[in-house]
């Protein structure tokens, strides 16, 4: 796993390598390569969550702050999305102090997005309790023009409508990553259908794989998927892992095993994020499965450090080394020899 130390100028964030590094300080040529941010939409929240054992009132949440704050250990982001004028400032200078650009977050007169959801014992079971638009309720997403030409993008879990909207402003993007829940294939199937057109890659947990295709075998339920418009879908199943599908290839990945686990809000999103960061820091166009596996165990692991605290106060204080370090621990504890069967 490479992790560089990107710095912004204006909407593009530049990269040195140590030798360039040292001749810039000696004086030398300013000799920089840019690095294209990964653009990030979607919902930026204040949550109330419960859990068996704890209860924890307006906390920053929202599948935009996940996504981009998982995203940012590996590129500098876009932010797309829209909060009200309740919103804390603290929240702001935790975005921007992780390269995580807010030119495309829109800050107006009125209340922020407010949801509320409770846990049952087995942590996979969730309830919500409200969800208040506020904000959101007219929320048109605009990109701003540095945003456009973004390579990857990842259209947060937020209405289809707006992740078309999203689309329709972007310049011939390399990738693009949708999630989405089950409120949207209920309400808003037609323009969802429309998305799976437009899109790379589907991620969805297996509940709302089945949900959006009728069908309760998860293999079944991804080549419907694929039949839909994406090459690739990835279905979560929260502490069970991961699959990820082609037309032809096939990957499955386990979940980082942790005893405790706080708060698995935001995992989803967490796990959407650090692909799509993990992605777009390849700096370059066209992946194949084996960068897509990669991204998807990119992905599973920060989802594990989402999950030991509420909101993301275990990711804004994570750091690489950590994060190489249950890298490491995964990869082999996933890994067997080869061989062949007994
Ligand atoms: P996850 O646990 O990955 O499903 O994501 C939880 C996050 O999604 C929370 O922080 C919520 O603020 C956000 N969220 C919940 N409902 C919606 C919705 N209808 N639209 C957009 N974001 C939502």
């Amino acid at each position: 796993m490479s992790f560089s130390s990107p710095f912004r100028l204006g909407a593009r964030s530049y990269v040195f390598d140590a030798p360039k590094k040292a001749l810039a300080k000696a004086g030398g040529l300013l000799n920089c390569e840019p690095q294209m941010a990964v653009l990030i939409v979607g919902s930026v929240a204040l949550d109330s969550i419960k859990t068996q054992t704890e209860e924890h009132p307006d906390l920053l949440g929202g599948s935009a702050s996940y996504a981009a704050v998982s995203a940012s250990f590996f590129q500098p982001v876009d932010l797309v999305g829209i909060v009200g004028s309740d919103f804390p400032q603290h929240h702001l200078d935790l975005f921007r102090e992780r390269q995580i650009d807010l030119t495309g977050l829109q800050i107006v007169e009125g209340k922020t997005f407010r949801w509320s959801g409770e846990y049952e014992a087995d942590m996979n079971k969730r309830r919500t309790l409200h969800t208040e638009l506020n904000v959101f309720e007219t929320f048109s997403p605009k990109l701003p023009p540095a945003y456009r030409s973004a390579s990857v993008i990842l259209l947060g879990n937020i209405g289809p409508e707006l992740q078309n909207h999203v689309l329709d402003q972007s310049e011939r993007p390399d990738f693009v990553v949708a999630d989405t829940m089950d409120l949207w294939i209920t309400i808003a199937r037609p323009e969802l259908i429309k998305l799976l057109g437009r899109i790379d890659l589907l991620v969805l947990n297996d509940g709302e794989a089945r949900q959006l295709t009728e069908e309760e075998n998860l293999i079944k339920a991804a080549k419907r998927i694929l039949d839909l418009g994406p090459k690739y879908v990835a279905i979560k199943k929260g502490e069970h892992g991961c699959l990820l599908l082609s037309r032809t290839e096939f990957f499955s990945c386990g979940a980082y095993p942790l005893e405790e686990v706080k708060d698995p809000t935001g995992a989803g999103d967490t796990f959407a994020g650090g692909f799509a960061g993990y992605l777009a820091s390849l700096d370059r166009s066209g992946f194949n499965f084996t960068d897509l596996k990669r991204a998807v165990v990119h992905g599973t692991i920060l989802a594990s450090f989402c999950v030991e605290s509420f909101s993301l106060y275990r990711l804004t204080r994570l750091t690489k080394g950590e994060l190489q370090d249950r890298y490491s621990r995964f990869r082999d504890m996933s890994h067997y020899e080869g061989g062949t069967l007994a």
